[in-house]
């Protein structure tokens, strides 16, 4: 068995190997963030006796890894050495703590995700952050849909850009002549400044999503302001506009002290009310049809445009347009929902 660790650092990823029977493994390799597709390449080349160990900051890698295939595991904060400031473990020590602790790993399943083994933890600590919630939506400052009373409706696209897909929902969305929001990774950002210019130029919002996709709960503070304030600023450098103000929670994670923090910064937190799990490898039609299902006037989908194959989103985008066209819905960017709402109801969840 070789233990393939991978980690993330402001450029790109980093992958080490390990292997138990202490043969010689090759210096680490370093890949930029739009390269993701050689790393998984080298993965695929080291053969089926290969366990990937990730960590839980490094939140949509293990999407494309799973989808190219690949077995991949978590490992969590006990078996592993602190975080710097601002990337993750590093991979010679995800490595070994594979070799070390296998036992202690969790196996990402594809539909279940990063979290994977943690729904129940995250359940609690989105229960527990309820009164926190409403004091911050009381506030406009977090929002999960906009007021029922208009038949208003927001697709948000989460975890990009990812080439070719985040060019095929824009190609998509500019045929209908429908504005959509998407919520960017900085990781994902490098070397794709065209792909933010045409998404401001077709009149799309962009919203800050974190660096790298972390578990926010996991996080210290200076940890999470730093995930946010770097991605504020490459999305500002990417685009030419301003920082963004809307910001979207990986996985919608919360606890108290995460939304204490929120609270300070002078962000929006999106939630959103319609989620039909695109992320988990669905077929394009059952995403449809759940996100024609669940809509209701302010609502506001989740979709994700990046994050691993993306293909099923694409082809759910014409039907579910054009069933919410014909049910009398406007698509409106959130910011525009949220300027055009006033002092009208905005709700947590
Ligand atoms: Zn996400």
């Amino acid at each position: 068995m070789l233990y393939a660790g991978i980690a993330w650092q402001a450029g790109g990823y980093r992958l080490a190997l390990a292997g138990p029977d202490g043969r010689d493994v090759p210096e680490p390799a370093d890949y930029a963030s739009h390269r993701v597709d050689e790393l998984v390449a080298r993965l695929r080349g080291l053969g089926d006796r290969t366990t990937v160990v990730v960590e839980s900051t490094n939140g949509t890698l293990d999407g494309r890894l799973m989808a190219a295939g690949l077995a991949v595991h978590r490992a969590d904060p006990a078996l592993l050495p602190d975080r710097p400031l601002f990337g993750s473990v590093a991979a010679e020590e995800l490595a070994r703590a594979g070799l070390r602790g296998a036992r202690g790993l969790v196996r990402l399943e594809r539909h279940r995700g990063t979290q994977t083994g943690r729904e129940d933890e995250l359940a609690a600590w989105i229960a527990e952050s309820a009164p926190a919630d409403r004091e911050l939506a009381g506030e406009g400052r977090l929002f999960s849909h906009a007021g029922r009373d208009r038949r208003r409706i927001a697709l948000t696209f989460d975890d990009g850009p990812q080439p070719p897909y985040t060019g095929q929902v824009l190609d998509i969305l500019e045929r209908y002549g429908v504005p959509a929001t998407f919520f960017c990774c900085g990781i994902h950002v490098g070397g794709r400044a065209d792909i933010l210019a045409r998404m401001r130029e077709q009149g799309h919002a962009i919203g800050n999503h974190t660096w790298s996709h972390p578990f926010l709960p996991e996080l210290s503070r200076p940890q999470a302001a730093e995930q946010i304030d770097r991605t504020a600023e490459a999305i500002a450098e990417a685009g030419g506009g301003g920082p963004p103000r809307l910001f979207r929670p990986p996985y919608g994670a919360r606890t108290p002290a995460v939304l204490a923090s929120l609270a300070e910064s002078d962000v929006v937190s999106v939630l959103w009310d319609v989620a039909p799990d695109d992320w988990a490898l669905r077929e394009s039609g059952d995403i449809a049809r759940d996100v024609l299902a669940a809509a209701r006037p302010g609502s506001v989908v989740l979709l994700h445009d990046g994050g691993g194959d993306r293909a099923p989103t694409v082809a759910s985008l014409p039907p579910i347009i054009e069933g919410l066209t014909e049910r009398g819905y406007e698509f409106v960017r959130v910011d525009d929902m949220l300027d055009r709402d006033g002092s009208g109801p905005v709700s947590a969840p």
